[in-house]
This record gives C-alpha cells, sequence and structure tokens, in this order.
C-alpha cells in the first residue's frame, strides 16, 4: 500500500537517486560545499541522567555559569529563519541533548521548525526517564505534528539499565514513558541499546521487551567520541563483548549495517562506506556550534555569529571535509546517513553479502510500520 500509493514525485525522485549520489560523490570527492540533508539539533546539554559512558550531566557541575551560553529560543528562531536557503535540502531533525525534554520551549521549537521548513521531518531522542512531562509535551507537539518520531534509550534489564544510567526507577519509567508515546499515537519509536562491557550480555533481552512492544530495535557499540566525554578515548568495547555482539548482529544478515559491522569484527570487510558527516550532515550543538557529527569535536563556526551559508563554504569546513575522508568509525546515525546518500556500497554488500530475503523482509517491517 505504501509503495504503491506513492506521489508521482517519489517516483521521480528514485529513479534520479545514482545520479544525485554521482554528484554528491564528486561534491565529496572535490571538498565542494553541500546544503545540509540530516541535522542533529542538541538543544541542550541539561540532563537528568547519569550514564556512566557519558560526561554531559557533569558539565554544568564543573561549569555552571556556561549554560548561559546555550542558544535561546530566540536564537534558533533567528538561525532558522534567516537561513532558510541553506536549510532549503534539508530532510530530518534530529532533536537530542543532554535530555531535549527538559528544556521549557521544547514544544515552541519544534513548532517553528515545522512553521519555517514544513517538508523537514522532526525526530525527538529521549533518555525515557521523565514520563510525565514527556506525556505532556508528547500530546502538545502531536496535536499540530502527528509524524513526530521517538527514540527512547534502553540499555538492559531493570537492574543494569538503572546502573548504566545511574538513575534508581529509571527501567520503570523508560518503559512507563513508552506505554504513554503509544497511547498518545506516536507513530514510530524506536528504542536504542548502547551495549558496553555492562549490558552486553542482554542484547537478546532487550531486543525481546523492545520487540514486544511493536517497536524498532536498535543497538550500538557505545562510541566514545568527544561529544559524550569531551576527549578523543579508548574504545568501550572490548574483546570480551565481541562474541555478544557478533552472535546479536548474526540475527540481522539483511541489515547493511548491522551486518558491515559483523564483516568488520570478523576481519572480512573494512569500512567502504565514504563518510558524510561534515558535507551532507551535521551536528549543532546547545552553544551554537556546527560539528561534522558527534563523534569528531571540531566546530565549523558558530550559528550566533555567522550565516550557515559562510561556516559550510568556509576554508575551516573545507579543511575538516579533507580529513573526513580518511576518517572512519561505524557510529550508527552517521553510516546510516551516509548510506543513504551513497548507494554503492550498499548494493555492493546488498549484491555479495546480504541475505536477499532477509533484506527484503527488514524492507516490508520498516514500511508497515510507518503506515
Ligand atoms: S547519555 Fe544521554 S541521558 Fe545519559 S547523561 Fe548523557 S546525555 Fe544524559
Ligand atoms: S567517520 Fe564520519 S561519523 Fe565517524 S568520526 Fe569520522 S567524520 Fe565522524
Amino acid at each position: 500500500m505504501f509503495l504503491t500509493n506513492r506521489p508521482i514525485w517519489a517516483k521521480v525522485s528514485s529513479s534520479l537517486i545514482f545520479f544525485s549520489a554521482l554528484i554528491l560523490k564528486l561534491k565529496r570527492l572535490f571538498l565542494l560545499p553541500v546544503k545540509p540533508i540530516f541535522l542533529n539539533f542538541a538543544i541542550t546539554y541539561v540532563c537528568n541522567g547519569r550514564c556512566l559512558m557519558c560526561d554531559n550531566w557533569k558539565r554544568y557541575r564543573e561549569e555552571p555559569e556556561k549554560i548561559k551560553e546555550e542558544l535561546t529560543f530566540a536564537q534558533i528562531g533567528r538561525f532558522v529563519k534567516n537561513n532558510k536557503d541553506w536549510l532549503g535540502n534539508l530532510k530530518h531533525i534530529g532533536l537530542s541533548g543532554g535530555e531535549p525534554l527538559l528544556r521549557k520551549d521544547l514544544v515552541d521549537i519544534i513548532r517553528l521548525f515545522r512553521e519555517e521548513l514544513p517538508w523537514v521531518k522532526v525526530g525527538l531522542q529521549t533518555n525515557g526517564l521523565l514520563p510525565q512531562p514527556a506525556q505532556k509535551v508528547l500530546s502538545a507537539i502531536l496535536a499540530f505534528y502527528p509524524e513526530l518520531s521517538l527514540a527512547v534509550s534502553l540499555d538492559g534489564l531493570e537492574k543494569t539499565h538503572d546502573q548504566i544510567r545511574g538513575v534508581k526507577g529509571g527501567y520503570a519509567r523508560v518503559i512507563k514513558t513508552i506505554k504513554i508515546a503509544q497511547e498518545l499515537g506516536v507513530k514510530e519509536i524506536s528504542a536504542g541499546m548502547t551495549v558496553t562491557e555492562k549490558n552486553y550480555e542482554e542484547i537478546m533481552d532487550v531486543k525481546k521487551i523492545v520487540e514486544e512492544f511493536g517497536l524498532e530495535f536498535a543497538f550500538y557499540p557505545a562510541d566514545s567520541g568527544d561529544y559524550y566525554h569531551r576527549k578523543r578515548a579508548k574504545s568501550l568495547f572490548p574483546q570480551k563483548i565481541k562474541e555478544s555482539l557478533l552472535s546479536a548482529f548474526a540475527l540481522f544478515p539483511g541489515d547493511y549495517f548491522r551486518d558491515n559491522f559483523r564483516l568488520q569484527l570478523l576481519g572480512k570487510r573494512q569500512r567502504k562506506l565514504p563518510c558524510y558527516s561534515g558535507l551532507t550532515s551535521f551536528v549543532i550543538d546547545p552553544y551554537g556550534e556546527v560539528k561534522p557529527c558527534v563523534l569528531r569535536n571540531e566546530s565549523l563556526g558558530n550559528i550566533k555569529n555567522e550565516p550557515l551559508q559562510k561556516i559550510l563554504t568556509g576554508e575551516k569546513a573545507k579543511k575538516i571535509r579533507q580529513e573526513i575522508k580518511k576518517c572512519s568509525c561505524w557510529s550508527l546515525c552517521e553510516v546510516s546517513t551516509s548510506a543513504i546518500l551513497d548507494p554503492w556500497d550498499v548494493l555492493f554488500w546488498f549484491l555479495f553479502y546480504a541475505n536477499k530475503r532477509k533484506f527484503w523482509q527488514g524492507f516490508k517491517e520498516k514500511q508497515l510500520r510507518l503506515i
């Protein structure tokens, strides 16, 4: 139903996909700027989580005055209104944090994006630890934007989740948030698990719980990037969790991200997919700094002081894009966005590695969830 009812522009756009991908590839090669397609907007670092793998919640304990530097609603509004041309190709904005629900103006921010950039899909990432505020905020948002998507974190069974997130009763609150979101009618909800040495043995248990709710399950090894720890750190998934990851990834032989991660863990395939972070996808942090991805801390410029066009076409952006050509990681969000834009490696994997039946099955399930 979803496929046959596609509007004509969608059919035309899919026939042009390889042509567009080729243009993007050339732009990446010659370091030419592109209008952003994906934006991860971290709207606050304030957080009620106390997660073991993240330092965000400590920021304002160490530097309480710094909170005043977070973007105000007026500054976000000016950014959106004054940069409409360079935001014209945007397809998706993911609102993250910290905990975005702790911003009092969250509903206004989403309304602003809907009014000013109505073609853009907006998603909200939450730690799920605030069920009551979530109920209020989600009802208000769904009243004007029923297509909102929601990503909730679930890092293990009750004891493990609470230990990792550092919040007693956190697991129960996450489950409550999921139920509230479902009752309110949020159509697209996913639950994500960050795999570390604390929870790797519970991947399959969490998968089961999430699927019983009928949600999409995502799991990914913890990134140890600048965004979380503000300095480069070693990988958080040592050898001992490799076996668990391999068995869990093996259940998804039709999923590009997971299957390639598995092949890489087995030493059978290196990442071939070029990274488009800093070209088509960006992160804006709560202070307005534009960064290429959540793992790299270099700022291309600040939206408080400069137009987006100047930031993206500047020498600094060009230099960072050059460095990214040699950069490699398996951060789920970034790999997914690059894979959408550069189908060549996906096609190669599909032809020579993928389980085709599982691939189509996963594709259909994804479509059904969206109907
Ligand atoms: S991982 Fe997320 S929920 Fe946990 S402290 Fe960091 S920002 Fe907060
Ligand atoms: S490969 Fe891409 S997403 Fe990963 S750290 Fe480098 S720039 Fe960021």
